[in-house]
C-alpha cells in the first residue's frame, strides 16, 4: 500500500507527519505519474478553490475521477478536501469540485475565520471522543447515502460512500491518527 497526499497547496505536509508515524509508505502527489504509485489518496484543508484549479490544469483530477470509477482509489478529503470531493457545493465561489461523492456541502458555512472552532465529537469505531479542529470548515448539508460516522451540532462532519472519506474537520493539526487508521483499512 502506498498512500498518496495531494501536494499542490494546503496543509499536506501534516497528513504526511500522521502517516509516517503510523509506519505507512507515503508520498506527495504532484503529478500524473505520482497518481499512478499511490492506492490511497488524501485530499488535504487549504483553500478548495486553489486546489481545484490546480487539479483541472495538471488533469490528476481527471485522472483520479478515472481511477475511482474503475475502483482502484480509495480517498480521504479534510474540509476543503471534502468540499472538492462533493456532488455539490454551496456558497461564495464554489470551486470545480470533482463530483465523486453524492453529498452536499456549503464552503465556509460557520462563517470566517474567527468562527474557526474546536469540538469533542464522537466517531463511530473509536472508543472515546476525538478533539476535532474546524478551520473555516465547510456543513455537510446533505450526505446522501453516505455513512454518518460523526456528527456535531445536528450536521454530519465525517461521511463515508464506499472507498471515499470525507471529514470536514482537521485531525492530522494535531497529529491525531485515529482517522487515517479508519481510511488506510479502506
Ligand atoms: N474554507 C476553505 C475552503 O472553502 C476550507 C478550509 C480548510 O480546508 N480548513 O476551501
Amino acid at each position: 500500500m502506498t498512500v498518496g497526499v495531494l501536494a499542490f497547496h494546503g496543509d499536506f505536509a501534516e497528513h504526511l507527519e500522521v502517516l509516517r508515524n503510523l509506519k505507512v509508505k507515503c508520498i506527495e502527489v504532484l503529478s500524473l505519474d505520482d497518481l499512478k504509485k499511490v492506492s490511497h489518496l488524501i485530499i488535504p484543508g487549504g483553500e478548495s478553490t486553489v486546489i481545484g484549479k490546480f487539479l483541472e490544469s495538471t488533469g490528476v483530477g481527471a485522472a483520479i475521477k478515472k481511477r475511482v470509477n474503475k475502483r482502484s482509489l480509495a480517498i480521504y478529503g479534510t474540509c476543503a478536501g471534502a468540499i472538492l470531493l462533493a456532488r455539490t457545493v454551496k456558497g461564495k465561489n464554489p470551486p470545480k469540485s470533482l463530483k465523486l461523492m453524492n453529498i452536499t456541502i456549503e464552503r465556509n458555512a460557520y462563517g470566517s475565520q474567527m468562527q474557526s472552532f474546536q469540538a469533542d465529537i464522537g466517531v463511530k469505531g473509536l472508543a472515546k471522543p476525538l478533539p476535532a479542529t474546524f478551520i473555516r470548515a465547510p456543513i455537510i448539508l446533505d450526505h446522501g447515502s453516505a455513512e454518518i460516522l460523526a456528527e456535531y451540532g445536528g450536521h454530519p462532519v465525517l461521511v463515508r460512500e464506499g472507498r471515499i472519506l470525507a471529514g470536514t474537520f482537521h485531525p492530522e493539526v494535531r497529529g491525531q491518527e485515529q482517522i487515517h487508521r479508519i481510511f488506510l483499512t479502506m
